[in-house]
Formats: structure tokens, sequence, C-alpha cells
């Protein structure tokens, strides 16, 4: 667990040293600090522990001992990275409730991405065609205050059983358009070892899913949990991808730089999913230190996610206008690597929706107008003799769900509208069948069929 990559950052060029390990832990030798079972059992949870360790201001010691708050776990090492005595530090902010947690806004959900609706079984959220999110545990190395599933995560009584992962494993085998499978939770590598061994070997005899995931913080709540064994583990199940969740650039220590690059060697293309959190990131300078220190440790920002709107997240949330402002800071001023998706993941189960500043000024039939992130404004000129594509695809590429084709459906001409529920009714205004209804393809839209049911 010692050697550092030699291109890894500056900082990453030592181990945090001993003395600037958070007071208590000074003394723990080296063999119990970089062993992820003792990092575990000695987690930090409670006002006494925590005030050794930070000097806490009234609303954290508030936050800390308020009754039926989110979970409050945090491991000595992501502990020794929080300031002592400074409360508007982002490693503390992230982790150490505050009186804050407390105070409900207006559009605050429990669910609000409505993953429980979409569940055919539990702990299984088929969202999107081809893949699903697989909760697999509850239980996270550390907790973050932000969280989007706390409404579940935390809370041992809510995890899921070997009976649940039969459920969840039963759906998949049965259901062959899933070809991608996203684990998460809580964090799929607080699983035990066999554990996750053994579902990811599951995973593994299902021919059609063609590509296993994992979304953890473990690397950066508890980077020694990145053991030769785990790395095996996690080889085995290839082709497999992770995202990590880093969103300060101070939690990209030389512990954190190491387990990356023992993951990347091990073959796993690791990227990064970021919460743009009020406080913490929500700095154009800050977000783009971040994303850069990403890249020098080899993982590729992949999402900037708009904080959700649940329960004790409120203090936390920013305005979409500063994503995209942040989203303008980076587009063309540093490498496109380094650039993440902006996306605010839909109140009410719509999905991720991707925004972006708009680079389309303007569209004639002849010319685009764009514009670059220096100002400078082009018109470029469309082809004029192009129809479209002309390859040849093979049937069996061809996959999709009927009915799940959306707006690019429309592009393809297999429909001419997507309509809310009840749209023609209300439309219709109560009128039945008169004169002018008579000839729909003529006179009424709306009541046009589908391309397919036509003919
Ligand atoms: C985010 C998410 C996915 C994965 O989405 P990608 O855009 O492919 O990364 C899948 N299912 C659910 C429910 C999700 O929230």
């Amino acid at each position: 667990m010692r050697q550092i990559h030699p291109r890894a950052t500056e900082e990453s060029q030592r181990m945090l040293p001993r003395n600037l390990r958070a007071a208590p832990f000074r003394e723990v030798p080296d063999s119990d600090w970089y062993d992820w079972k003792w990092q575990m059992r000695h987690r930090l949870n409670r006002l006494e522990e925590l005030e050794q360790v930070l000097e806490l201001t009234e609303a954290e010691r508030a936050g800390i001992s308020a009754q039926g708050l989110f979970r409050l776990d945090i491991t000595p090492y992501f502990a020794s990275l929080m300031h002592p005595t400074d409360p508007t530090c982002p490693i503390r902010r992230q982790v150490i409730p505050t009186d804050k947690e407390l105070l409900p806004f207006p559009s605050m959900m429990d669910d609000s991405l409505a993953e429980d609706r979409h569940s055919p079984v539990p702990g299984l959220v088929h969202r999107y065609p081809d893949r699903v999110l697989m909760l697999v545990t509850t239980q996270c190395a550390s907790y973050c205050r932000y969280c989007t599933r706390s409404r579940i995560v935390g809370d041992p009584s809510e995890t899921f059983s070997a009976k649940d992962f039969e459920q969840q494993l039963a759906y998949l085998r049965r259901t062959p358009q899933v070809r991608d499978v996203l684990l998460s939770g809580g964090d799929p590598l607080t699983l035990a070892p066999k554990v996750l061994a053994g579902l990811l070997s599951e995973l593994r005899a299902i021919p059609h899913i063609e590509i296993v995931r994992i979304g953890t913080r473990v690397p950066v709540f508890l980077p020694m949990r990145i053991t030769d064994q785990l790395l095996e583990t996690l080889a085995s199940a290839h082709p497999l991808w992770i995202n990590i969740h880093v969103n300060h650039p101070k939690e990209i220590t030389p512990e954190v730089a190491e387990a990356c690059d023992r993951l990347s060697r091990a073959g796993i293309p690791l990227g990064n999913q970021s919460v743009l959190l009020r406080g913490v990131n929500d700095d154009p300078v800050v977000m783009q230190k971040l994303l850069r220190e990403l890249v020098r440790i080899r993982v590729r920002p992949y999402y900037l996610y708009q904080c959700d709107l649940v329960h004790g997240a409120g203090h936390f949330r920013t305005s979409v206008a500063q994503g995209l402002k942040i989203m303008e800071s980076l587009r063309g001023h540093t490498s496109g690597y380094s650039i993440p998706t902006y996306v605010v993941d839909a109140p009410g189960g719509g999905g991720k929706i991707p925004l972006a500043p708009n680079y389309l000024l303007s569209q004639g039939p002849d010319q685009l107008v764009l514009r670059n992130f220096e100002g400078y404004i082009a018109a470029y000129a469309e082809p004029e003799d192009y129809t479209g594509p002309d390859v040849s695809v093979p049937a069996e590429w061809q996959r999709s769900e009927p009915g799940q084709k959306g707006v690019y459906g429309l592009l393809e001409g297999e429909g001419i509208s997507i309509e809310p529920a009840g749209f023609r009714e209300l439309h219709r205004r109560g009128a039945g069948e008169h004169r002018l209804n008579r000839d729909p393809e003529k006179w009424n839209p709306l009541d046009r069929q589908p391309a397919e049911e036509r003919r």
C-alpha cells in the first residue's frame, strides 16, 4: 500500500504524515491505520469523539446531537483531512451535520428521483431501457450529509438480504434488454468480500450483461480498502468500470492517488461523479482545480450533479445558473478530458437531464450560427447534398425497447408528437365527432396515429 505512482500529484509524493493525523490517532501504528477493518471499527460518530478531533461550532453540536438525523460515521482517515478549527472546511462540511439539516425547504422530498416507483423488485431501479441501478447495501464507509438516498442509506434495517439479491438477479436473468448493471447503494465496496465476489460472479454468468459498473466512495473515504485481494475480485468481473465520488481537491490525498492507481492498473477505467455543493465546490476555480487533479490521477470526470431535492440538503443547493457558469468556465479553457457532463436528475423520476451553455445561437436552412468559449461567432454551412446515413447496419445491432425511443423516435419519423397523459381528452373539450374532425390526416393532428399503426 506504499508505492506512490511517480506522476501522481505533488502533494502525493508522501503519505499523510502521522503528525498531521487528527490528534487521537497520532499514536496509532501504521499497521492499524492502513488496515481498512481497523478504520471501519474506529469510525467517529459520537459528539465526544468528534470533540477530540474538531473545535465544534454550536451549529455542528446541534446537528450532531439532533435526534433522527441521517446517520453519522466518519473514518479516522477521512476525519484527519478535516480542518480542526475551521468550520468552513470543505471536507468538514461534507460529513459533519449542522442544524441546517433540520431545515425543510419547499421542493424537498424523500425519494426525489422516484426510484422506489421504478423498482420492479426491491433495490433494482430500472429507469432506462438498457441498464439498471442495483442497490446492494445501505451501508457506506462514511456518510455524505447531502445523500440522495438518505431515506434508506445508513439504516441497517433497510439493507438488502440474500433473498433480495436472488430476486434482483432473477429479474436481470429474465430481462435481456439489460446490458449494463450499475451497483450502488450504499457503497458496494463495503460489502463483505465474499458477498461482493458472489454477486459479481452471478452477474457475470448472465450472458446478456455486457458490463458491470460500481459507484463507490470507498477509494475516497477508505483508500486502504483497495487491497490486492479486492483488486483480484474486481478484475475477475471484467469488463468492470468504476465511478468514484470526489467533490473537492483536498480529498485527493496520496492515499487516494494510490488507490486509484491500483484500480487503474487492475484494468478498471475510473470516472468521477461530483455533486455541486454550496460552500464546497460551487466556485469555478475550485472546480477547475478538482477536475485537473482528477485527470492527473487518471480519473475521468463523468458527471457533475445538481444537488437533489432531498431532506437535509437544502443548505447545499446552488442555482442552476451557477452550475452553467462553472460549465462555461471549463469548455475551451481546459482539457476536454477534464470536463464532466452537468446533469439535473429530474424530480419525480425523469432521470438525468444534461445541461450546458448554449453554443448554437441560430439556425437557418443552410447555415448554423455557433459561438465558441471566447465569444467568437461563426457561420457553419451544412452540406447541400446530405440525405442521411448511407451505411449497412446488421439487423441484430438494433436494440430498443418498444415505446422507449422518446424524442429520438420523433426524429426517426415514428410519430408526430409525444403527449402528456390526458392530453387528447383535455383538448377535445368535450366535443364529439363533427365534420371538421372526420378527416384526421387533414384537420386534427392530435388524432393522427403513429406511422406504424396507420399502415
Ligand atoms: C444514473 C443512473 C443510471 C446510469 O446512467 P448513465 O447515464 O448511463 O450513467 C442508471 N439507472 C439509474 C436509475 C440512474 O439513476
